[in-house]
């Protein structure tokens, strides 16, 4: 959210950008959750319930230790998410999802290389996969953050993926671009190993990027 923003409109941000989650393919059911950062805390989804039936005073604050006082349990995977913003001070919104090409790349622990050059708008040259864990867990928590040391996305072993960005727009709009890629290389690998491009050729397209489009996103 810009700075500024009330906190009624961050929390109609949540919801619209969780509809727009499940509009986009990207994930379905109650699956996934999202968070913004919010003061010291932040705001996340609540638990297990469809994105179509939330008001903005369903949307859970909760501080990053984990202490929260609503009616609804936060997303159960809070602890994700609040790990991410206490490693990540640059990360203002968190997007976690199960999306399909993401998740069969993940049901086998794969990552993604750098078979096209938008895996650099995650930051480095391959997309990494978290080991699994059971889901909720600290476990879980500290796998995605190691996962997610230097890139701005990684998969999550026979889980989803999680993206994060400055704020929502920007973390949907990359993980929408991961699960892309995943598409991609899935069809990719049909044909045989398809071509990686050079760590140099990488590190020149995410120099690139600093300067690509969606730079004004929040
Ligand atoms: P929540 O409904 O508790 O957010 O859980 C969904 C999920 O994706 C767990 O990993
Ligand atoms: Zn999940």
């Amino acid at each position: 959210m810009n700075a500024g923003s009330t906190e009624l409109e961050a929390r109609r941000s949540l919801i619209r950008h969780a509809l727009e989650m499940n509009r986009s393919g990207l994930n379905q059911g109650s699956s996934g959750n999202l968070s913004l950062r919010w003061g010291e805390g932040m705001l996340i989804t609540p638990s297990g319930i469809a994105y179509d039936r939330l008001g903005p005073e369903d949307l859970v604050p909760m501080a990053l230790d984990g202490i929260c006082e609503h009616a609804l349990a936060p997303s159960s995977e809070w602890r994700m998410h609040a790990d991410i913003y206490r490693a990540r001070p640059e990360a203002g919104a968190v997007v976690h999802a199960h999306p399909v090409h993401c998740t069969a790349l993940a049901m086998h622990g794969r990552e993604i290389p750098a078979v096209h050059y938008m895996i650099a708008a995650a930051g480095g040259k391959t997309i990494r996969c978290a080991p699994y864990h059971t889901y909720g867990t600290p476990e879980l928590s500290a796998a995605a953050v190691q996962a997610l040391q230097g890139r701005g996305a990684c998969l999550l072993a026979n889980h989803g993926m999680v993206a994060i960005g400055p704020g929502l727009e920007r973390a949907l709009w990359l993980a929408l671009e991961v699960e892309t890629l995943a598409h991609q290389y899935l069809l990719a690998l049909q044909l045989g190993a398809p071509t990686v491009l050079s760590d140099e050729e990488i590190e020149r397209v995410v120099v690139k990027f600093r300067d690509y489009g969606l730079k004004q996103a929040t």
